[in-house]
């Protein structure tokens, strides 16, 4: 793999091998099982369970139980403490990774390794190989709104930080979007910056320098880039100044960034007085990214699941430019790659990649007692789930995905739900559904992250009569009143009256169509929902909390339920309460 990094890139060639790859997945799957213990045979871990030697996935399956992450932290805590001996994997783990950790409101610790590298790039390379095929780009640049989380050396000596982070900062990554033609066009001193909110002004203004050169406008997540562009709004005078006069704001105060910076920054009052032009004619900021980047063919990023709720405004920004939804993975490892990137994002899939890890599936049927609102760390199985492989799973049903990867992680509940929606020939092709822990449930009801998402969607069409947005939102359930009952925290673009905000809330209610839910409201079992408004920046305030925890703005995902636990978010969002209503849908 690593050679190959160094070839030239043909992504017709790179689309043949993975035609090749998922032309018999099953038979890869077996393979790939069978690479990662015969690598990792002498550890603790698997020693403990007696492989002896058995490679096949029925002896695997019978022998390794399922575990969640926090049956694995005694063993990662081991390493993170120094431990060098082969607890988890043959090669010694050099870097560990911290996941966003949304669900609990902390970050968790997850091995690294160079493996999880390569199955980056060939996801990247995959996917990007089809785009291609479909939107074509020339050599050009690319504006990335990637930051780097701040590293830090854990208490055994290993380095840390986000798998974006550790992923930016391996060589290889700068290589392959050189490859792909696009390299970001910010320096490394932007994207590495101590303070995101100086990147993301220089990411900006580079993006602007670049106008003509950038192809593609992307992020990981794809808040991210929403959340640039509303900030765009705020800052874009001050950026076409520096543009005018070839200075810096006085914003930017982090050295090495305005080093940087001063080698890009020329006095350009042409370009200035274009982009001026440009903004000054928008309405309401409609068509932004075209008018800024003429040149550009797409928009990319993650786009689905929690960051559906992105997509009106960014179809806003982004007038008839392609929005196309990037892969699925995790800070565990990478699943599958978009190869169909002409499907609109609500529709996208992923084709699983069946050679850099071991899949399996926990049909959802069997597993909906397991489901809890409060993490998944928190359930264990009470009934033992039956997992099947990749080739024997079904068009049309859901699943629980277990994960077995080159970086020491066996059997490992990932916490995703997702549909499996068609085959790219063997491999199945998966929708992402929802988080499987985060659930609004009070009694017999059961409303998942994908139900509160549409219930929104449709509450927010009455704002959006009045040109208010939602700007973003999230939930939990309030057991302190009797009988509990949901709550759902907007944050809201503008001032609605009592009235509307009334009717959105009794929408909401009635948009949570669960048998059980609508049967508990209708003997008061479950109290009247109740929306809260915030302040202004709220969200803004539970993402800088998320970063000052070591989260990336890359990898930030807004919680779409709060649990108990997450005290923190519960705090800010009870400190931003400007208004409140209850439901009378009922
Ligand atoms: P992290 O904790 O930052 O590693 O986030 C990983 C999680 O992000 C996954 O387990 C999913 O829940 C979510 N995720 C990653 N890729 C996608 C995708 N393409 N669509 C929806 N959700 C995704």
């Amino acid at each position: 793999m690593l050679e190959k990094v160094e070839k030239a890139f043909d992504p017709e060639e790179f689309i043949e091998e993975f035609e090749g790859l998922t032309r018999d997945a099953g038979r890869v799957q077996n393979e790939t099982l069978k690479k990662i213990l015969e690598e990792n045979q002498g550890t603790e871990y698997l020693q403990k369970w007696g492989l002896n030697g058995k490679y096949d996935p029925k002896s695997f399956a019978e022998l390794v139980p399922i575990v969640t992450h926090k049956d694995l932290e005694p063993y990662i805590r081991r390493i993170v403490d120094g431990d060098g001996s082969p607890i988890l994997t043959g090669k010694p783990i050099k870097s560990i990774t911290l996941s966003s950790g949304t669900t609990q409101g902390k970050p968790k610790f997850v091995p690294f390794n160079d493996d999880l590298v390569e199955s980056t790039m060939q996801i990247y390379k995959t996917s990007f190989s089809f785009r291609n095929r479909e939107y074509p780009i020339r050599s050009g640049k690319a504006l990335q709104f990637i930051y780097s989380s701040k590293q830090f050396m854990t208490s055994g000596g290993l380095p840390a930080g986000t798998a974006t982070t550790n992923v930016y900062r391996s060589s290889q990554y700068k290589k392959t979007m050189k490859a792909m033609q696009t390299p970001y066009c910010s320096p490394d001193e932007v994207i590495f910056g101590p303070d995101f909110h100086q990147s993301l002004y220089c990411h900006l203004l580079c993006g602007l320098i670049s106008r003509d050169d950038i192809q593609v406008v992307s992020s990981t997540f794809a808040h991210s880039i929403v959340h640039a562009f509303r900030t765009f709004e705020q800052v874009w005078e001050e950026l076409c100044n520096d543009i005018r006069v070839g200075v810096l704001s006085s914003r930017i105060t982090v050295p090495s960034i305005r080093t940087a910076m001063s080698k890009l920054l020329k006095p350009n009052p042409d370009l200035a007085a274009i982009i001026h032009e440009k903004c000054s004619r928008l309405s309401n900021w409609y068509g932004l990214i075209p008018a800024l980047f003429p040149n550009a063919k797409y928009i990319y990023g993650i786009m689905t699941g929690s960051m559906e709720h992105y997509l009106i405004k960014l179809r806003h920004y982004a007038e008839d430019l392609p929005l196309l939804s990037a892969d699925y993975g995790s800070s565990e490892g990478w699943i599958g790659a978009n190869v169909t990137p002409n499907l609109p994002p609500e529709l996208a899939t992923f084709a699983v990649l069946p050679n850099i890890g071991y899949f399996e599936f926990i049909p959802l049927s069997q597993n909906l007692n397991n489901l809890s609102d409060e993490g998944s760390d928190s359930t264990f199985i009470m009934l033992e789930p039956k997992p099947v492989g990749l080739s024997e799973v079904k068009i049309g049903e859901e699943y629980e995905i277990l994960v077995t990867n080159f970086a020491g992680l066996y059997r490992y509940r990932l916490g995703d739900v997702v549909k499996v929606m068609g085959f790219h020939n063997s491999t199945p092709n998966l929708q992402f559904v929802c988080r499987r822990n985060l659930l609004l449930t009070i009694n017999i009801d059961k409303n998942t992250e994908r139900d509160l998402q549409l219930s929104v969607e449709s509450a927010a069409k009455l704002l959006a009569a009045e040109k208010i947005e939602v700007v973003d939102f999230t939930s939990r359930v309030d057991l302190t009143t009797d009988p509990g009952h949901y709550v759902i925290y907007w944050e809201i673009s503008g001032e609605a009256n009592d009235d509307i905000l009334r009717e959105c809330c009794n929408c909401l209610d009635k948009s949570f169509v669960d048998a059980g839910y609508m049967s508990a409201r209708k003997v008061n079992a479950i109290g009247a929902l109740e929306l809260r408004v915030l302040r202004r920046g709220t969200f803004h305030e539970i993402l800088e909390n998320s970063v000052g925890m070591g989260c990336a703005v890359n990898q930030f995902k807004t919680p779409r339920c709060v649990g108990a636990g997450n005290c923190r978010v519960l705090q800010i969002l009870s400190n931003n309460v400007v208004k409140n209503y209850f439901s009378t849908a009922y």
